[in-house]
């Protein structure tokens, strides 16, 4: 579905990315890993085209969007879900989910993609009236990946959802990515969270210094000495 050939990156002078390849099938939840600064947050970015010029090919569903400006690459359906939310802090929880599907197809479906998403996230029910900014980080961070469900994304791009939340709710949040996962989403997730996201997606790319050093499955890879060592702590 997502092909990245040989992506390379900078910010002036500085060379971020070499020559990252990876790909997403169809229905996967493949997760990229890496540390603070390994280059994760620049690959989604040039993904969905906030970053513009780097080099590479860049494939959805067999048509090259590596040019492409990011509102036309969100129209082809790949919907990113930023580091930090990017709420609108004084609109209200509803608000900010319909400003998700301001795109024809999503704006004809929005009544009934919002009940989903209510069902996937009861508490945004609750709170539908009430401005964004008086959600708790947790709500805030179910409200960013609901307003990007509203755009009926053929692949969600989800970049640290569980940053700053406690364990509690980083278990509510993956199992919530699970079943998006499930109901037919393809996910593209960003974590340092290295346990838990191993043991729950299909494929995991392993990212040091802007490279990708290994990939595998998850749950071949959460039995791999160098990811015990370098990120299990074990
Ligand atoms: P984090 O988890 O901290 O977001 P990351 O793996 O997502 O890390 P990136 O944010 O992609 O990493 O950063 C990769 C490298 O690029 C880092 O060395 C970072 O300092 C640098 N970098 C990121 N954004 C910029 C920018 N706007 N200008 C200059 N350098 C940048």
């Amino acid at each position: 579905m997502l092909k990245v050939i040989n992506l390379n990156a900078s910010y002036k002078d500085l060379q971020v990315l070499w020559d990252v390849s990876f790909e997403v099938k169809q229905g996967e939840l493949v997760v990229l890993l890496g540390a603070n600064g390994a280059g994760k947050t620049t690959i989604l970015n040039s993904i969905s085209g906030i970053i513009p010029g780097t080099k590479g090919v860049i494939e959805f569903l067999g048509t090259d969007i590596t040019k492409l400006a990011s509102f036309k690459i969100a129209a082809q359906g790949i919907i990113h879900v930023p580091e930090g939310r990017r709420l609108f802090p004084e609109m209200s929880v509803k608000e900010n989910l319909e400003m998700g599907s301001l795109l024809p197809e999503a704006k004809s479906k929005r009544k009934e993609t919002m009940k989903k998403v209510f069902e996937l996230f009861p508490i945004l029910h609750e709170k539908q009236h009430q401005e964004a900014g008086d959600l708790s980080g947790g709500q805030q961070q179910m409200l960013a990946m609901g307003r990007g469900l509203m755009a009926l994304p053929k692949l969600l791009i989800l970049d640290e959802p569980s940053l700053g939340l406690s364990p509690v709710l980083v278990t509510q949040i993956f199992d919530i990515v699970k079943e998006i996962n499930s109901q037919g989403v393809t996910v593209l997730l960003v974590e340092q969270n290295v346990a838990k996201t191993l043991s729950m997606c299909n494929r995991a790319y392993v990212l040091e210094n802007g490279r990708v050093v290994m990939e595998g499955e998850g749950k071949e890879l959460l039995n791999n000495d160098h990811i015990k060592e370098a990120y299990l702590g074990i």
